[in-house]
C-alpha cells in the first residue's frame, strides 16, 4: 500500500528589500505548483542575517504577496526565531564527525578556493590541520562521489562532491548558522515535498541534498526556473537594483509573469484585477510550459 505525501511547498525571501518582478515569478510558479496539486504553500522569512535584514522588509514582501493574492496557509516561519533547532543540527553533525574548523581569512580564500560549476569550490586547506584561532568558522565534509539531480525544468544535472561542491561553511567564524543547513532544517521543520526557485540556487540545492543525506532527513523534489535576466543579460536581483513591483499594478505584474512562464495569458486578462488573474492562472496552470534553458529576456515592464 503505498501512502501518497500531500504536497507541500513554499516561498522563502530574504527581507533585504521588496520583491521585484524576479521574485513575484519565483513566488507565482511555485505558488501555482502547490494549488495546482491540490496542496499547501508556506512562507519562510530568511532573515538570519541581522545586517542585511530588516523587519519593515518582511512587512512590506508579506504586503506584496497579498495585494498579488499569493496566500500563504500557515503562519510564516521566521529563521530568526529558529537558533536551537539550527544548533541541534550543527552537533548532530558535529557528533558525526562531518565538520572540521576552519581558519582562512577572506584573502585566503579568494587566492585558494578553485573553481566549480556553480562558483569557487573550497580547496580543503584546513581539512587536515587544527587551526588555531579565536573565531573559527565550521565546514562539512563533503567527500567524494557525485550527486545527481531530476530536475522538471532543467534536466538531468549532476555535480562532484569534490570540484563542485567541496566542504562548505555550517557555521560562520561569527557564530552565524550557514543559509545551507538552515534550509536544510526548515524544509524538515515544514515538511516541504518541492523546492521550486530559480537556476541560481541550484548549487545551493545540491549542498542541502548532501546534507539531508548526512542529517537523515527527507528530500523534496527540486525544481530551478530559468532566471530572468535585465536588458544587459544581467540576472534580475537586488544587488543590480531591479524595481520593486508595485502592488497597484497586481494584476498586470501578474499577467507579465504568466507570460514569462510560458503560460499564455489570454491578452483580455491584461487590465484585469489580480484575483481574476488568478483565477485564469490557477485553471490552467501547466509546469510542462515553462520554456527550457536559463536565459529568459524580459521587456521592460513597471519602468
Ligand atoms: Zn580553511
Amino acid at each position: 500500500m503505498s501512502v501518497t505525501v500531500p504536497y507541500r511547498g513554499r516561498f522563502a525571501p530574504t527581507p533585504s528589500g521588496p520583491l521585484h518582478l524576479g521574485s513575484l515569478l519565483t513566488a507565482l510558479a511555485s505558488y501555482l505548483q502547490a494549488r495546482s496539486a491540490g496542496g499547501r504553500w508556506l512562507l519562510r522569512i530568511d532573515d538570519l542575517d541581522a545586517e542585511r535584514c530588516r523587519p519593515e522588509h518582511s512587512d512590506a514582501i508579506l504586503r506584496q504577496l497579498e495585494a498579488h493574492q499569493l496566500l500563504w496557509d500557515e503562519p510564516p516561519r521566521l529563521q530568526s526565531r529558529h537558533a536551537a533547532e539550527y544548533e541541534a543540527a550543527f552537533g548532530q553533525l558535529h557528533d558525526l564527525g562531518l565538520l572540521y574548523p576552519c581558519a582562512c581569512t577572506r584573502a585566503q580564500l579568494a587566492r585558494d578556493s578553485l573553481p566549480g560549476i556553480d562558483g569557487p569550490v573550497y580547496a580543503g586547506t584546513c581539512r587536515d590541520s587544527a587551526p588555531m584561532a579565536e573565531r573559527l568558522a565550521w565546514r562539512l565534509r563533503a567527500g567524494e562521489g557525485e550527486l545527481r539531480l531530476e530536475d522538471a525544468w532543467q534536466g538531468e544535472l549532476r555535480r562532484s562532491l569534490r570540484q563542485d561542491i567541496g566542504d562548505f561553511v555550517v557555521r560562520r567564524a561569527d557564530g552565524q548558522i550557514g543559509y545551507q543547513l538552515a534550509c536544510v532544517v526548515d524544509e524538515a521543520a515544514q515538511s516541504i515535498t518541492e523546492v521550486v526557485r530559480g537556476a541560481d540556487l541550484i548549487g545551493s540545492s545540491f549542498r542541502q541534498m548532501l546534507l539531508q543525506t548526512q542529517l537523515g532527513l527527507a528530500m523534496p523534489d527540486y525544481r530551478h526556473l530559468p532566471l530572468l535576466l535585465d536588458a544587459e543579460g544581467r540576472k534580475l536581483s537586488k544587488q543590480n537594483h531591479a524595481q520593486p513591483i508595485a502592488s497597484i499594478d497586481a494584476g498586470d505584474n501578474l499577467h507579465d509573469c504568466l507570460e514569462l512562464l510560458g503560460q499564455a495569458p489570454p491578452p483580455a486578462l491584461h487590465g484585469a484585477a489580480a484575483g481574476e488573474v488568478m483565477r485564469w492562472a490557477q485553471a490552467q496552470w501547466n509546469a510542462k510550459k515553462v520554456p527550457a534553458g536559463l536565459q529568459m529576456p524580459v521587456s521592460p515592464v513597471n519602468n
